[in-house]
């Protein structure tokens, strides 16, 4: 009988993927990372996405943004250095990766040329751990030949419209669920499909479904801290698909801890990564 390639993944089994935190460790044990992020108008997910990777064990965290976003930057998140690109307004470049144990890229970067630009010469060039999220994937889905370009066991973290500008309109679940399979299969890439339960495939085409989180998450910013929490993970050293199933988790529960506390119409997204201590708490 052939094996099911559907797994629903639960506390015990998360539990068991955690790395311990080492008496005589110092911050370079736990990475670190480069979340590149944020544009004019949208430095609001840089800052979500920096906050939640340093709430989740990072070492050290170099957010990269366009000049306009220092000031607030250092302001709201005094933890994290800061690189400025050229551009005052969209990300147009990126520093020396040598640095950096993993990479991040996405969160509020808009879709400009010259940040396709370089976006594409980030995918030749990069051989970190890398996640890649909301206008990086919307770049991508403009520009088809780029998927054949992204590193081995990159991650990926569409929402559904996301997915679909990615692999074009699905029939329904059933379908989406196939191209994700496929997908990652042929690419050796994780695909973390956001949204109630949400899916992550691996190369091997397998499928796990995420238990927690709740429809209070469906709120703006909430995936910007899930690429926080998964790009920490991954500077600290854990596979692709641990990170993504880790982060996944982590993230939906924190959510549901702060649903308990505010209730699901009030929760923002800021919510979400002050219950990320009492979540980490809870499944170390
Ligand atoms: P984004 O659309 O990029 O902001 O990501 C939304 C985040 O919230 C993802 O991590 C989703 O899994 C989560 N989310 C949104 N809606 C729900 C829902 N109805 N139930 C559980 N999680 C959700
Ligand atoms: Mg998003």
């Amino acid at each position: 009988e052939m094996e099911s390639p559907y797994q629903l993944i639960d506390e015990n089994y998360i539990r068991s993927l955690l790395k311990t935190r080492l008496r005589f460790s110092h911050k370079g044990t736990y990475g670190h990372g480069l979340l590149i992020s944020g544009s004019y108008g949208k430095m609001g997910a840089a800052i979500l996405a920096s906050k939640a990777c340093l709430r989740s064990g990072i070492g050290l965290l170099s957010t990269h943004i366009p000049r306009l976003g220092y000031d607030i930057l250092q302001t709201a998140v005094p933890e994290s250095m800061v690189s400025i690109d050229r551009s005052d307004i969209i990300f147009t470049e990126y520093p020396n990766l040598e640095n950096f144990d993993a990479i991040g890229i996405g969160p509020g970067i808009d879709i400009k040329c010259n940040s396709i630009r370089a976006l594409e010469e980030l995918l030749e060039e990069c051989d970190k751990p890398l996640v890649l999220d909301a206008d990086a994937l919307n770049i991508i889905g403009a520009n088809q030949e780029m998927k054949k370009y992204l590193p081995k066991g990159t991650i990926l973290t569409p929402h559904i419209k996301e997915f679909e500008r990615l692999f074009g309109e699905c029939k329904g679940p059933f379908d989406r669920n196939e191209k994700q399979r496929n997908f990652s299969k042929k690419q050796s890439v994780v695909m973390v499909l956001k949204g109630a339960f949400t899916a992550i495939t691996d190369e091997n085409g397998r499928c796990y479904f995420n238990p927690t989180g709740n429809p209070g998450m469906a709120t703006a910013g909430s995936g910007d801290v899930l690429t926080g929490i998964i790009l920490s993970l991954l500077a600290q050293g854990y596979s692709s698909l641990h990170a993504a199933l880790v982060g996944v988790f982590i993230h939906g529960l924190a959510g549901d801890l702060a649903a308990d506390e505010y209730g699901e119409d009030a929760l923002i997204a800021s919510d979400i990564i002050s219950f990320l201590p009492q979540a980490w708490k809870r499944i170390k």
